[in-house]
């Protein structure tokens, strides 16, 4: 599970993280857990990212450090060979959960339409991942 948004290149965000928790206690969409080292990571199986910035401002060793202009991660959906419509059963959650339509369903020949996921307009939020009943998407 990835690092919360705006964090530091890992080595960078680990020297920097001092475990406090404070981050996770400030998330509204409460997606931030502490992982087993007690710093924090993303679940998205617990909602999306709304980019909101309040673990960042949270953060007073800056190892997530909100910069105007910087994009928050390079994280996509990333749709795995389990997903239902690969096996021919017909399902939209993901598209009809992404805020950003970035996921369109191709059509195929006596087949179920098929999710493709748009990298130009995924932003990574993780509001497909929940909604999935295959939970066939990692946001890598
Ligand atoms: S940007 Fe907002 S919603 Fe996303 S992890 Fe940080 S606090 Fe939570
Ligand atoms: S991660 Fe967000 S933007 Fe990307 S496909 Fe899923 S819901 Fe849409
Ligand atoms: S919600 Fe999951 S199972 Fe359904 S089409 Fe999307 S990736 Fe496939």
């Amino acid at each position: 599970m990835p690092r919360p948004p705006w964090a530091l290149a890992e080595a960078a965000f680990l020297a920097a993280c001092t475990r406090c928790g404070d981050c996770i206690g400030a998330c509204p969409q409460h997606i931030l857990v502490a992982d087993k080292d007690l710093r924090p990571i993303v679940d998205f199986s617990r909602g999306e990212c709304t980019f909101c910035g309040q673990c960042a401002e949270a953060c007073r060793p800056r190892a997530l450090e909100k910069t105007e202009g910087v994009p928050p991660w390079q994280l996509k959906a990333r749709i795995q060979s389990n997903c239902l419509a690969k096996s021919n059963v017909v399902c939209r959650a993901c598209g009809d959960a992404c805020p950003v339509q970035a996921i369109r369903f191709s059509p195929k020949v006596m087949s179920a339409a098929q999710p493709e996921v748009s990298n130009a307009l995924c932003t990574g939020c993780g509001a497909c991942c929940a909604p999935c009943p295959a939970q066939a998407i990692r946001i890598a």
